[in-house]
């Protein structure tokens, strides 16, 4: 088994030169998993160079013929996803002819989780994993009959409607306790950006579609340890870590971690391997993970936009773990980053590549 984080290191050091990429086209796309195909794809819409790049999540939402240069192998598993997505839209349906006037599921958010858990798996559960998406609710109305002798009745009548899940977590737990699938914080990523890829025609970007440069791809030091926010982030460091003026409130105080200015929605990765144990809003640290690792090391990412992982969840360095932003006791878009040893915060510039 090839080690992922240096699948992923290759397919970055290919992807970020300009001509390896050009070269590299669908033979780098058949042999890496979906979320690489995205990283591609990100990239290639960097370079403005994405017109014969489409992703296989594009392709497996359109219905037009399969470019002629993409391997056979990757061929069957996206003419194999669209077959799925026609029996999910009847299953969409179904359950649509159920809901109340005004709720509906969203078709496109159905299929990018779908594609982000079973692009090439054989015979996934289609019908069960739509359901997923939605819960039934038991309702009564009154209404009136005759009875034998031809009198008005008033009867109470129960009935069943589905009504949409708009929270995406209670999805994932649906899908996890119905299929017994857990989709990994990477997953759940993926998911989100071939939503807004196909819903918006690009992926989860920072506000005004700016992403910090080299955030699409994992950087990992020698060590093993990924630096959060990509290779660039000596140049982004806005706080470091120890004694400074508090922005708020103006009074010196010890800066518990070091501050990288990025741009919101900018994705966040994960240092070390590790398991979740905090994904959840503070005042102070907005939302905010902390992984905890071996030997004793615990990393944590604060002021996110948005949490992709839940407590409990194992996670290998370079996954990501949220989308930064300025949530909590922030004056800006930035990603907080403390490494604490022990319990005692040290200085993260010790352990980034
Ligand atoms: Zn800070």
């Amino acid at each position: 088994m090839v080690d992922p984080v240096l699948v992923a290191k290759a397919a970055a050091t290919l992807l970020t030169n300009e001509k390896a990429r050009k070269g590299v086209g669908w033979v780098l796309v058949a042999i890496l998993s979906p979320i690489i195909v995205l990283v591609a794809l990100l990239c290639s819409l960097g370079s403005g160079a994405a017109d014969h790049n489409i992703s296989a999540a594009q392709l497996c939402f359109q219905t037009g013929p399969i470019p002629a240069d993409i391997p056979a192998e990757y061929r069957i598993c996206i003419e194999q996803t669209r077959a799925n997505f026609t029996e999910l839209d009847t299953v969409i349906a179904d359950i649509q002819s159920n809901m109340d006037e005004g709720n509906s599921l969203d078709p496109i958010r159905v299929k990018a989780v779908f594609f982000s858990l079973y692009f090439g798996a054989e015979a996934p559960p289609v019908s069960q994993f739509a359901h997923c998406f939605a819960a039934s609710e038991t309702r009564t109305e009154t209404v009136t009959e005759k009875d034998e002798d031809g009198n008005d009745v008033e009867v109470e009548r129960i009935y069943n409607v589905f009504v949409p899940i708009e929270d995406m977590g209670t999805v994932y737990s649906h899908i996890a306790a119905s299929l017994g699938v857990t989709a990994t914080g990477e997953q759940q990523s993926n998911a989100d950006n071939v939503y807004s890829l196909v819903k918006y025609g690009y992926p989860v970007t920072g506000e005004g579609g700016a992403a910090f440069e080299g955030a699409d791809v994992p950087y990992v030091g020698a060590d093993g340890f990924c630096s959060p926010v990509g290779a660039g982030w000596r140049n982004i460091v806005t706080s470091e870590f120890g004694g400074r003026i508090d922005p708020i409130t103006g009074q010196r105080d010890g800066h518990t971690g070091m501050d990288l200015a990025v741009p919101t929605g900018t994705p966040v990765r994960a240092a070390l391997p590790g398991t979740i144990r905090v994904a959840q809003y503070d005042s102070s640290y907005g939302y905010y993970v902390t992984i905890g690792h071996e030997g004793g090391l615990l990393t944590l990412y604060g002021h996110n936009s948005r949490l992709l992982v839940r407590p409990g969840q194992q996670v290998q360095a370079g996954d990501v773990v949220s989308l930064s932003g300025s949530t909590g006791r922030s004056t800006g878009p930035h990603l907080h980053f403390e490494v604490r040893l022990n319990g005692q915060r040290t200085n993260p510039r010790y352990y980034l590549p």
